[in-house]
């Protein structure tokens, strides 16, 4: 009963053996794969992914890079497509801020209006909201809490030790990679947070774990492994918890 709640299947590293990919996740036991999307072409790819796989599924987003570059009509567009596939997906993402790739002031000025604006007009479909907060992470806390929004997962969170404190006091959840073998960070988060409040996932092709060239979901038995022996509990019993953790986030 694995899950990796955040994967990019689509991308190029996958256009030679996706099917295999897939198929070894599987075998491994993963049960769900969700592919995020970061813009309207990829939006398009994950849904096809979820109606090929049947442990594929798909959350749609909007990238922050890509939202700061969008008219209010395209971004206005692109907002009506994802409310239009409430019933193909389990969630919205990726969506948040990026302050890493853009060092502008103004600039990020015009991502927090376009995040605020895409959770605004999305929070009524009552689903999670998987978040990309690199170096904003402050940031993105502040609005999700201005905004009280109750389902919200951190992908890949390298912020502050005090800031994992307030997701866990929200009762959010972070999702762990696969590189947490090599990352002492996602170690100290593990520690940090409950057990309730932790998800898997690998960010595939990224976020790799050592000895690899790129991540892929048959990873995730190798995550639960490792926040088994940091939570000092049983592997099953960490498989189960995460397992009912994504259940209860994702449905
Ligand atoms: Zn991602």
């Amino acid at each position: 009963m694995l899950v990796d709640i955040h994967s990019h299947l689509y991308f190029e590293q996958f256009d030679k053996d996706r099917d295999d990919v897939i198929s070894r996740a599987e075998k491994s036991g993963v049960v769900s794969i969700i592919n995020s999307g970061t813009d309207h072409k990829s939006n398009i790819t994950v849904l096809d992914l979820a109606k090929k796989h049947k442990i594929c599924n798909a959350t749609l987003g909007i990238y922050p890079t890509d939202a700061m570059k969008m008219s209010d009509k395209e971004l206005e567009e692109e907002l009506d497509f994802i409310r239009s596939q409430k019933k193909n997906v389990l969630g919205i993402g990726e969506i948040g801020l990026d302050f890493h790739l853009t060092k502008d002031v103004k600039e990020h000025e015009i991502q927090i209006k376009a995040f605020k604006k895409i959770v605004l007009s999305l929070m009524d479909l009552n689903l999670p909201f998987v978040i990309h907060s690199r170096k904003a992470e402050k940031e993105c806390i502040d609005i999700l809490e201005e905004l009280k929004v109750k389902k919200v997962v951190f992908h890949c969170f390298t912020g502050k030790f005090s800031l994992v404190k307030r997701i866990q006091e929200n009762n959010w959840s972070v999702s762990i990679p696969a590189n947490i073998d090599k990352s002492h960070h996602f170690q100290g988060v593990v520690e940090l947070l409950s057990i309730n409040n932790i998800l898997t996932e690998t960010d595939a092709p990224f976020l790799t774990p050592s000895g690899e060239i790129r991540s892929e979901p048959s990873f995730i038995k190798g995550t639960i492994m490792k926040i088994a022996e940091i939570k000092k509990l049983d592997v099953g019993e960490v498989e189960k918890n995460i397992y009912f953790n994504y259940k209860k986030i994702f449905g």
